[in-house]
Protein backbone atom coordinates (compact mmCIF):
# COMPACT_ATOMS: atom_id res chain seq x y z
CA UNK A 1 0.00 0.00 0.00
CA UNK A 2 1.27 3.61 -1.27
CA UNK A 3 0.67 6.97 1.33
CA UNK A 4 0.24 9.47 0.16
CA UNK A 5 1.53 12.71 1.66
CA UNK A 6 1.29 15.96 1.59
CA UNK A 7 4.82 17.53 2.55
CA UNK A 8 5.48 21.01 3.23
CA UNK A 9 8.92 21.46 3.95
CA UNK A 10 9.16 25.52 4.71
CA UNK A 11 11.04 27.46 5.52
CA UNK A 12 14.86 28.44 7.43
CA UNK A 13 15.76 24.83 8.53
CA UNK A 14 12.72 23.18 7.37
CA UNK A 15 14.05 21.89 4.18
CA UNK A 16 17.28 20.48 5.66
CA UNK A 17 15.21 18.23 8.67
CA UNK A 18 12.65 17.50 5.76
CA UNK A 19 15.13 15.21 3.98
CA UNK A 20 16.79 13.87 6.85
CA UNK A 21 13.15 13.11 8.04
CA UNK A 22 12.19 11.69 4.54
CA UNK A 23 15.12 9.38 4.44
CA UNK A 24 14.19 7.83 7.45
CA UNK A 25 10.58 7.60 6.95
CA UNK A 26 11.48 5.41 3.37
CA UNK A 27 13.94 3.71 5.99
CA UNK A 28 11.07 1.50 7.15
CA UNK A 29 10.57 -0.18 4.08
CA UNK A 30 7.03 1.67 3.61
CA UNK A 31 5.77 3.35 0.35
CA UNK A 32 5.67 6.82 0.24
CA UNK A 33 4.01 9.20 -2.54
CA UNK A 34 5.02 12.49 -1.24
CA UNK A 35 2.66 15.77 -2.69
CA UNK A 36 5.81 18.60 -2.32
CA UNK A 37 4.11 21.69 -1.73
CA UNK A 38 5.91 24.52 -0.97
CA UNK A 39 4.37 27.48 1.64
CA UNK A 40 5.80 30.43 3.46
CA UNK A 41 8.17 32.76 2.80
CA UNK A 42 9.09 31.97 -0.72
CA UNK A 43 5.17 31.65 -1.98
CA UNK A 44 4.59 35.25 -0.72
CA UNK A 45 6.95 36.89 -3.64
CA UNK A 46 5.47 34.12 -6.19
CA UNK A 47 2.14 33.68 -5.25
CA UNK A 48 1.31 36.68 -2.70
CA UNK A 49 0.55 34.64 0.66
CA UNK A 50 2.21 32.19 2.35
CA UNK A 51 -0.37 29.43 2.44
CA UNK A 52 -1.73 29.03 -1.37
CA UNK A 53 -5.07 27.19 -1.91
CA UNK A 54 -3.44 24.35 -3.43
CA UNK A 55 -1.76 23.65 -0.43
CA UNK A 56 -5.17 23.18 1.37
CA UNK A 57 -6.55 21.27 -1.66
CA UNK A 58 -3.40 19.50 -1.44
CA UNK A 59 -3.83 17.96 2.52
CA UNK A 60 -8.02 17.56 1.57
CA UNK A 61 -6.83 15.01 -1.20
CA UNK A 62 -4.30 13.48 0.59
CA UNK A 63 -5.95 13.54 4.56
CA UNK A 64 -2.15 14.18 5.98
CA UNK A 65 0.67 15.87 6.20
CA UNK A 66 4.06 16.78 7.56
CA UNK A 67 5.39 20.00 7.83
CA UNK A 68 8.54 21.89 8.89
CA UNK A 69 8.25 25.62 10.33
CA UNK A 70 7.26 28.07 8.73
CA UNK A 71 8.34 31.91 8.96
CA UNK A 72 5.62 34.05 10.35
CA UNK A 73 6.40 37.84 9.05
CA UNK A 74 6.00 40.19 11.53
CA UNK A 75 3.91 43.29 10.69
CA UNK A 76 3.43 42.22 7.12
CA UNK A 77 -0.46 41.50 7.55
CA UNK A 78 -0.10 37.89 6.93
CA UNK A 79 -2.03 35.46 8.85
CA UNK A 80 -0.25 32.80 10.55
CA UNK A 81 0.06 29.37 7.95
CA UNK A 82 -0.32 27.34 10.82
CA UNK A 83 -3.57 29.27 11.93
CA UNK A 84 -5.21 29.33 8.49
CA UNK A 85 -4.51 25.86 8.19
CA UNK A 86 -5.86 25.12 11.70
CA UNK A 87 -8.97 26.82 10.62
CA UNK A 88 -9.79 25.55 7.45
CA UNK A 89 -8.99 21.88 8.02
CA UNK A 90 -10.85 22.10 11.44
CA UNK A 91 -7.51 20.85 13.04
CA UNK A 92 -9.66 20.27 16.33
CA UNK A 93 -7.09 18.50 18.59
CA UNK A 94 -3.08 19.32 19.05
CA UNK A 95 -1.38 16.35 20.76
CA UNK A 96 2.19 16.81 21.60
CA UNK A 97 3.86 13.79 23.23
CA UNK A 98 6.76 15.16 26.45
CA UNK A 99 9.28 11.84 26.75
CA UNK A 100 12.56 11.64 28.71
CA UNK A 101 15.12 10.59 26.50
CA UNK A 102 18.85 9.45 27.17
CA UNK A 103 21.30 11.33 26.26
CA UNK A 104 19.57 14.39 26.43
CA UNK A 105 20.02 16.54 29.46
CA UNK A 106 16.67 17.37 32.06
CA UNK A 107 16.43 17.33 35.47
CA UNK A 108 14.27 14.04 35.06
CA UNK A 109 14.38 10.59 33.39
CA UNK A 110 11.05 9.21 33.88
CA UNK A 111 8.65 11.75 32.23
CA UNK A 112 6.18 10.09 29.22
CA UNK A 113 2.84 12.35 28.65
CA UNK A 114 0.75 12.86 26.01
CA UNK A 115 -1.00 16.85 25.89
CA UNK A 116 -4.25 16.54 24.11
CA UNK A 117 -5.09 20.86 23.49
CA UNK A 118 -8.38 21.90 22.51
CA UNK A 119 -7.34 23.81 19.50
CA UNK A 120 -10.47 25.72 18.53
CA UNK A 121 -11.95 28.21 20.83
CA UNK A 122 -11.31 29.21 24.69
CA UNK A 123 -9.73 32.54 24.76
CA UNK A 124 -8.06 31.91 21.41
CA UNK A 125 -11.52 32.20 19.79
CA UNK A 126 -10.16 35.93 19.84
CA UNK A 127 -13.00 37.80 20.53
CA UNK A 128 -12.03 40.78 22.30
CA UNK A 129 -13.17 44.36 22.68
CA UNK A 130 -12.25 47.77 24.49
CA UNK A 131 -14.29 48.89 27.21
CA UNK A 132 -14.20 52.95 27.22
CA UNK A 133 -10.06 53.90 27.09
CA UNK A 134 -9.20 52.32 29.94
CA UNK A 135 -10.10 48.50 29.92
CA UNK A 136 -10.77 45.30 28.24
CA UNK A 137 -12.44 42.20 27.81
CA UNK A 138 -11.91 39.04 25.91
CA UNK A 139 -14.77 36.44 25.77
CA UNK A 140 -14.17 32.55 27.04
CA UNK A 141 -15.85 30.37 24.49
CA UNK A 142 -16.52 27.00 26.10
CA UNK A 143 -18.75 24.62 24.32
CA UNK A 144 -19.91 21.55 24.88
CA UNK A 145 -19.74 20.18 21.75
CA UNK A 146 -15.73 20.11 21.69
CA UNK A 147 -15.32 20.02 25.13
CA UNK A 148 -16.80 16.22 24.45
CA UNK A 149 -14.97 15.93 21.17
CA UNK A 150 -11.44 16.99 22.33
CA UNK A 151 -12.49 14.20 25.68
CA UNK A 152 -13.20 11.82 22.80
CA UNK A 153 -9.94 12.11 21.05
CA UNK A 154 -7.54 11.85 24.33
CA UNK A 155 -9.67 8.89 25.58
CA UNK A 156 -9.10 6.91 21.76
CA UNK A 157 -5.90 7.72 21.61
CA UNK A 158 -5.31 6.54 25.44
CA UNK A 159 -6.83 3.58 24.31
CA UNK A 160 -5.64 3.02 20.50
CA UNK A 161 -2.28 3.54 22.57
CA UNK A 162 -2.14 1.72 25.74
CA UNK A 163 -2.24 4.11 27.72
CA UNK A 164 -3.54 4.04 31.67
CA UNK A 165 -5.07 7.38 32.33
CA UNK A 166 -6.82 10.80 31.12
CA UNK A 167 -6.33 13.82 33.51
CA UNK A 168 -8.79 16.82 32.65
CA UNK A 169 -7.24 20.28 33.64
CA UNK A 170 -9.22 22.72 34.40
CA UNK A 171 -10.13 25.86 36.67
CA UNK A 172 -13.71 24.99 37.44
CA UNK A 173 -13.27 26.23 41.15
CA UNK A 174 -13.36 29.40 39.36
CA UNK A 175 -14.80 29.65 36.48
CA UNK A 176 -17.87 27.46 37.28
CA UNK A 177 -19.80 27.99 33.95
CA UNK A 178 -17.03 27.95 31.25
CA UNK A 179 -14.30 25.12 32.94
CA UNK A 180 -17.42 23.73 34.54
CA UNK A 181 -19.07 23.12 31.32
CA UNK A 182 -15.42 22.00 30.08
CA UNK A 183 -14.88 19.63 33.15
CA UNK A 184 -18.54 18.12 33.16
CA UNK A 185 -18.22 17.15 29.11
CA UNK A 186 -14.89 15.14 30.47
CA UNK A 187 -16.41 13.26 32.79
CA UNK A 188 -19.34 12.58 30.85
CA UNK A 189 -17.10 11.39 27.87
CA UNK A 190 -14.82 9.20 30.55
CA UNK A 191 -17.68 7.60 32.01
CA UNK A 192 -18.06 5.88 28.36
CA UNK A 193 -14.35 4.44 29.19
CA UNK A 194 -14.98 2.96 32.46
CA UNK A 195 -12.95 -0.16 32.91
CA UNK A 196 -10.85 0.41 30.25
CA UNK A 197 -8.95 4.05 30.76
CA UNK A 198 -8.95 5.58 34.04
CA UNK A 199 -9.69 9.07 34.83
CA UNK A 200 -8.86 12.10 37.03
CA UNK A 201 -9.30 15.83 36.98
CA UNK A 202 -6.65 18.31 38.00
CA UNK A 203 -6.93 22.52 38.48
CA UNK A 204 -4.58 23.71 36.52
CA UNK A 205 -2.47 25.88 39.29
CA UNK A 206 -1.81 22.70 40.78
CA UNK A 207 -1.15 20.58 38.04
CA UNK A 208 2.02 22.75 37.11
CA UNK A 209 3.37 21.84 40.62
CA UNK A 210 2.68 18.53 40.42
CA UNK A 211 4.18 18.48 36.85
CA UNK A 212 7.01 19.96 38.20
CA UNK A 213 7.69 17.74 41.60
CA UNK A 214 5.96 14.22 40.20
CA UNK A 215 5.31 13.96 36.21
CA UNK A 216 5.87 10.09 36.82
CA UNK A 217 2.36 10.27 37.87
CA UNK A 218 0.59 11.58 35.16
CA UNK A 219 0.09 10.39 31.62
CA UNK A 220 -2.43 11.84 28.91
CA UNK A 221 -4.03 15.10 29.90
CA UNK A 222 -6.64 16.92 27.88
CA UNK A 223 -7.21 20.61 28.39
CA UNK A 224 -8.75 23.77 26.82
CA UNK A 225 -7.33 25.68 24.36
CA UNK A 226 -5.37 28.54 26.80
CA UNK A 227 -4.21 26.00 29.94
CA UNK A 228 -2.50 23.51 26.63
CA UNK A 229 -0.91 26.27 25.06
CA UNK A 230 1.16 27.08 28.42
CA UNK A 231 1.13 23.69 29.67
CA UNK A 232 2.59 22.01 26.30
CA UNK A 233 5.39 23.89 27.04
CA UNK A 234 5.79 23.01 30.52
CA UNK A 235 5.96 19.26 29.27
CA UNK A 236 8.60 20.11 26.48
CA UNK A 237 10.85 22.06 29.00
CA UNK A 238 10.96 18.58 31.37
CA UNK A 239 11.95 16.77 28.68
CA UNK A 240 14.60 19.49 27.11
CA UNK A 241 13.21 21.32 25.46
CA UNK A 242 11.53 22.43 21.90
CA UNK A 243 14.26 21.09 19.68
CA UNK A 244 13.17 17.41 20.19
CA UNK A 245 9.80 18.10 20.95
CA UNK A 246 7.34 16.53 18.10
CA UNK A 247 3.83 17.84 17.47
CA UNK A 248 0.52 16.62 15.95
CA UNK A 249 -2.46 18.96 14.62
CA UNK A 250 -5.42 16.59 14.08
CA UNK A 251 -8.85 17.13 12.51
CA UNK A 252 -11.75 14.42 11.69
CA UNK A 253 -10.84 14.42 7.74
CA UNK A 254 -7.31 15.95 8.09
CA UNK A 255 -4.12 15.87 9.95
CA UNK A 256 -1.12 17.71 9.96
CA UNK A 257 1.85 16.77 11.99
CA UNK A 258 5.25 19.46 12.64
CA UNK A 259 8.07 19.63 15.18
CA UNK A 260 7.20 22.47 17.97
CA UNK A 261 10.21 24.90 17.17
CA UNK A 262 10.37 27.59 14.55
CA UNK A 263 12.13 27.81 11.41
CA UNK A 264 15.28 29.29 13.22
CA UNK A 265 16.90 31.59 10.11
CA UNK A 266 20.25 31.88 11.42
CA UNK A 267 21.12 27.81 10.75
CA UNK A 268 19.73 28.03 7.40
CA UNK A 269 21.53 26.12 4.69
CA UNK A 270 24.36 24.47 7.39
CA UNK A 271 23.65 21.20 7.92
CA UNK A 272 23.25 21.89 11.08
CA UNK A 273 20.01 22.34 13.09
CA UNK A 274 18.41 18.80 14.78
CA UNK A 275 16.29 17.10 12.52
CA UNK A 276 14.62 14.79 15.82
CA UNK A 277 11.47 17.14 16.32
CA UNK A 278 10.72 16.48 12.98
CA UNK A 279 11.35 13.46 12.84
CA UNK A 280 9.22 12.68 15.86
CA UNK A 281 6.52 13.96 14.30
CA UNK A 282 6.55 11.54 11.43
CA UNK A 283 6.51 9.04 13.79
CA UNK A 284 3.67 10.39 14.91
CA UNK A 285 2.51 10.53 11.54
CA UNK A 286 3.31 6.73 11.09
CA UNK A 287 1.38 5.89 14.47
CA UNK A 288 -1.87 8.23 13.06
CA UNK A 289 -1.59 6.45 10.00
CA UNK A 290 -2.01 2.83 11.40
CA UNK A 291 1.74 2.03 10.82
CA UNK A 292 2.50 0.82 14.70
CA UNK A 293 5.66 -1.42 13.94
CA UNK A 294 7.17 1.18 11.85
CA UNK A 295 6.25 4.39 14.10
CA UNK A 296 7.92 2.60 17.10
CA UNK A 297 11.51 1.59 15.11
CA UNK A 298 11.63 5.29 14.53
CA UNK A 299 10.83 6.38 17.97
CA UNK A 300 13.14 3.72 18.91
CA UNK A 301 15.85 4.35 16.59
CA UNK A 302 16.29 8.01 17.67
CA UNK A 303 16.15 7.50 20.99
CA UNK A 304 19.30 5.13 20.53
CA UNK A 305 21.02 7.30 18.03
CA UNK A 306 20.68 10.18 21.13
CA UNK A 307 21.45 7.92 23.62
CA UNK A 308 24.39 6.82 22.13
CA UNK A 309 26.10 10.24 21.73
CA UNK A 310 28.48 10.10 18.71
CA UNK A 311 26.29 10.77 16.00
CA UNK A 312 24.22 13.88 17.27
CA UNK A 313 23.75 17.88 16.50
CA UNK A 314 25.64 20.67 18.41
CA UNK A 315 22.22 21.19 20.65
CA UNK A 316 22.76 18.06 22.10
CA UNK A 317 26.94 18.23 22.70
CA UNK A 318 27.62 17.13 19.50
CA UNK A 319 29.52 17.45 16.17
CA UNK A 320 26.84 15.88 13.13
CA UNK A 321 25.30 17.81 10.87
CA UNK A 322 21.27 17.58 10.40
CA UNK A 323 22.21 14.66 7.23
CA UNK A 324 24.76 12.95 9.58
CA UNK A 325 22.01 12.23 12.07
CA UNK A 326 19.57 11.87 9.67
CA UNK A 327 21.62 8.78 7.91
CA UNK A 328 22.63 7.78 11.41
CA UNK A 329 18.56 6.80 12.11
CA UNK A 330 17.98 5.62 9.29
CA UNK A 331 20.37 3.36 9.07
CA UNK A 332 19.22 1.73 12.47
CA UNK A 333 15.34 1.95 11.16
CA UNK A 334 16.34 -0.20 8.20
CA UNK A 335 18.13 -2.59 10.56
CA UNK A 336 15.79 -2.88 13.08
P1 LIG B 1 13.02 29.02 16.64
O1 LIG B 1 12.46 27.80 17.27
O2 LIG B 1 13.06 29.06 15.15
O3 LIG B 1 14.52 29.20 17.10
C1 LIG B 1 14.95 29.57 18.39
C2 LIG B 1 16.34 28.98 18.64
O4 LIG B 1 16.15 27.62 19.00
C3 LIG B 1 17.23 28.93 17.40
O5 LIG B 1 17.95 30.11 17.22
C4 LIG B 1 18.10 27.76 17.70
O6 LIG B 1 19.13 28.16 18.58
C5 LIG B 1 17.19 26.83 18.44
N1 LIG B 1 16.56 25.82 17.56
C6 LIG B 1 15.28 25.77 17.10
N2 LIG B 1 15.07 24.68 16.38
C7 LIG B 1 16.24 24.00 16.39
C8 LIG B 1 16.65 22.77 15.80
N3 LIG B 1 15.82 21.99 15.08
N4 LIG B 1 17.92 22.36 16.00
C9 LIG B 1 18.77 23.08 16.72
N5 LIG B 1 18.45 24.26 17.30
C10 LIG B 1 17.19 24.72 17.13
O7 LIG B 1 12.23 30.28 17.23
P2 LIG B 1 12.22 31.80 16.77
O8 LIG B 1 13.63 32.25 16.49
O9 LIG B 1 11.43 32.49 17.81
O10 LIG B 1 11.38 31.82 15.43
C11 LIG B 1 11.95 31.86 14.12
C12 LIG B 1 10.80 31.87 13.11
O11 LIG B 1 10.06 30.64 13.19
C13 LIG B 1 9.79 32.99 13.35
O12 LIG B 1 9.43 33.55 12.10
C14 LIG B 1 8.61 32.29 13.98
O13 LIG B 1 7.40 32.95 13.70
C15 LIG B 1 8.67 30.94 13.29
N6 LIG B 1 8.00 29.85 14.04
C16 LIG B 1 7.32 28.95 13.28
C17 LIG B 1 6.72 27.86 13.90
C18 LIG B 1 5.97 26.88 13.04
O14 LIG B 1 5.99 26.99 11.83
N7 LIG B 1 5.30 25.91 13.63
C19 LIG B 1 6.82 27.68 15.28
C20 LIG B 1 7.57 28.62 16.03
C21 LIG B 1 8.16 29.70 15.39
Amino acid sequence: MTHAVTLIPGDGIGPELADATIHVLEATGLDFEWDVQSAGEATIASEGTPLPDRVIESIRRTGIAIKGPITTPVGSGFRSVNVGLRQALELYANVRPARTMKGVETRYDNVDLIIVRENTEDLYAGIEHRVGLDAAESIKIITRAASQRIARYAFEYAVRNGRRKVTAVHKANIMKLSDGLFLESCQQVAAEYEGRVAFEDRIVDNMCMQLVQKPELYDVLVLPNLYGDIVSDLAAGLVGGLGVAPGANIGDSAAVFEPVHGSAPKYAGQDKANPTALILSGALMLRHMGETAAADRVESAVRDVIAEGSTVTYDLGGHAGTRAFGEAVAQRVAGG
